[in-house]
């Protein structure tokens, strides 16, 4: 088994000495401004053990990844009953496609992409003020990665607010079909500032540790959920973390992942290992290019794919 501190060096060496980065999202303004050239990458073993290269602890937008930790806390409250208002296919469309709603009649085909996303915030907020359900899920996210420091970048937050005139079509037009409980703006409210949680690698690495470990967290020895919701939160991440890249992510990386326009990825190793990377410049279906890169050369070297070496 190759050397797990000489394998992140080495790919974090190599991704920072490439020139082909990708595009850095522009379309929430704030997140235009970060600079292209940064990289981090971190891993997590069984044993708690860090391997970290690069702009391990360089906060970021999580963005989407947050919908993974979105849709943990949900399952917790509702349980299966949340499959009554989210599929669990894959879309192969855009994260921020609208086509597929009005045939599936507001049900959205997964928690990932935005309208399921949403979707599932939603379920978070019912029976809550938004500032309760944020604190719900920012508190989360500092147990996970047993940090207390970890807070909503507020200059994102309103970015966001300020220019997602299409998530605020996509919720409008779920309400229209009775599929959002919650005032429209109070479900947006709370899915802007989580999609606006800024963290590090090493931060992420962490609180994705439960995937990883049968639902609980090895850097911690605290139980998170049950083997099989980890199991099954991994399946959806496979299949849907990437959008229409998901295919693609699984041919070439083949371990669950999520991205976020960020630029950062969480990948499951089951068993093996929890992991984060950034690299803020996205490819065509807006995940990180060099993230998905990193962790292509990081599951060869380590013969880490879930399908076999
Ligand atoms: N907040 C972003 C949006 O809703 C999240 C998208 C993403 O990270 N893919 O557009």
């Amino acid at each position: 088994m190759p050397d797990i501190d000489l394998v992140v060096r080495d790919i974090t060496q190599e991704m920072q000495q490439r020139t082909d980065r990708g595009q850095v999202a522009t379309y929430i303004p704030e997140l235009g401004r970060v600079d292209p050239n940064a990289f981090g990458l971190v891993v997590i073993g069984a044993d708690g053990k860090v391997s970290a290269g690069g702009d391990s602890d360089t906060p970021f937008s999580i963005q989407s990844i947050s919908k993974v930790f979105t849709l943990t806390l949900a399952l917790g409250k509702i349980g299966d009953r949340l499959w009554q208002r989210v599929g669990r296919e894959p879309s192969g469309s855009p994260f921020n496609s609208i086509v597929q709603l009005e045939n599936e009649r507001g049900k959205p085909r997964n928690p990932f992409i935005n309208a399921g996303a949403i979707a599932v915030t939603d379920a978070i907020l019912s029976g809550h003020q938004p500032r309760e359900a944020l604190g719900e899920i920012v508190r989360f996210m500092q147990f996970l990665a047993q940090d207390p420091s970890i807070k909503i970048d507020e200059d994102v937050a309103a970015s966001e607010q300020r220019t997602g005139f299409r998530n605020i079509a996509l919720a409008n037009y779920m309400k229209s079909f009775g599929l959002i409980e919650n005032p429209v703006d109070f479900t947006l409210g709370v899915y802007f500032h989580h999609c606006a949680i800024a963290m590090s690698c090493r931060q992420l690495a962490t609180a994705a540790g439960f995937l990883a470990y049968l639902g609980r967290n090895p850097s911690t020895g605290l139980s998170v959920v049950q083997p099989e919701r980890a199991r099954r939160i991994n399946a959806l991440m496979l299949t849907c973390g990437h959008y229409d890249g998901s295919g693609e992510f699984a041919y070439r990386v083949g371990l669950p992942g999520k991205s976020g326009v960020g630029g950062g990825i969480i990948a499951i190793a089951p068993g093996k290992a929890s992991i984060a990377v950034w690299s803020p410049g996205l490819d065509a279906a807006g995940n990180s290019h060099l993230g998905r890169i990193a962790l292509e050369e990081l599951s060869k070297r380590m013969g880490w794919s879930i399908f076999g070496v």
